[in-house]
């Protein structure tokens, strides 16, 4: 066995020291959530059926469906307790209201991700972005904005490999190396990660919850990356919106005008009809 198999890593000590201290179950919710009596204490990982739209002319609460981080369980956002070894990703989220989430992958990329959160912050709303590490080390004022804005930055790996196809040393290095440009630059660890092309395994999971991290995939995939034209990518956000779906876009990884385009168009069309656009903590 190799030498840093053997050895946890830094983040991951801090958090069994945690956990030695307090047992305090982590969970994912979103402020204000309320749960009925009886119902699962965490979300399943599956996705459910597609969600319905809200009817027309729903009542919109700025208060309710604009969604803030919330603190967590302990008393400081490093020392949370370390999630569950998950088996699959979460698909969607739970949610308040009408509540979509917008994820942006592969970035920074300081030719469309400041159009974004420019976007973003226009509309006042919170998104998540799965940055590279290794393009975050070349953006890191952007990776600050993100956070500064409110927005969650969630590890994307180093390199954007195939993790199925990485020994676990080298899936570990991929994300701890990844988590520690976040924690450098953001001052908090990523506490979200996503498997580059959606390829998740055993270890990924394995080695995602030893660092602190949920695994989040998607229930809307906009398909920018193959730049299908803004109305594509458009209607395929408006055909999928739904409480708690989560919408995969790109802000890096070749052309994102058309995802920069789409974005302009589709959110405060859905704000219009009564969606909130928020971010969930775990
Ligand atoms: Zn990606």
């Amino acid at each position: 066995m190799k030498k840093e198999e053997m050895i946890p890593g830094r983040r991951a000590l801090l958090r069994i020291a945690a956990c030695l201290g307090a047992v305090v179950t982590t969970r994912v919710m979103f402020p204000g959530e309320t749960r009925a009596p009886g119902a699962a204490a965490a979300p399943a990982p599956a996705a459910g059926p597609p969600a319905a739209r809200p009817p027309a002319g729903a009542a919109r609460n700025p208060a309710a469906y604009r969604l803030l981080p919330m603190t967590g369980d302990a008393p400081s956002g490093r020392l949370t307790p370390a999630p569950p070894v998950r088996r699959k990703p979460f698909l969607e989220l739970p949610q308040v209201g009408h509540t979509m989430v917008l994820t942006f992958d592969d970035g920074p990329d300081p030719r469309y991700t400041p159009d974004i959160l420019r976007t973003l912050r226009a509309h006042d709303v919170r998104a998540m972005f799965f940055v590279c590490g290794e393009m975050a080390s070349y953006n890191r004022d952007l990776v600050r904005q993100m956070a500064a804005d409110g927005h969650i930055v969630g590890n994307h790996t180093w390199s954007h490999p195939q993790m199925v196809k990485l020994a676990p040393s080298a899936i570990r290095k991929e994300m701890e190396r990844t988590s520690e440009v976040i924690e450098d630059t953001t001052g908090t660890p990523p506490v979200w990660y996503r498997a580059p092309y959606g390829a998740w395994n055993r270890h990924s999971f394995e080695i995602g919850a030893e660092l602190g991290m949920e695994p989040l995939a998607w229930t809307v995939d906009t398909l920018d990356w193959t730049t299908p034209g803004t109305d594509r990518i458009v209607k395929a956000v408006r055909d999928g919106a739904g409480p708690g779906v989560v919408v995969l876009s790109h802000d890096a990884g070749g052309n994102r005008e058309q995802s920069v385009a789409a974005l302009r168009r589709y959110l405060p069309e859905l704000i219009a009809e009564g969606y909130g656009i928020g971010v969930p903590h775990p």
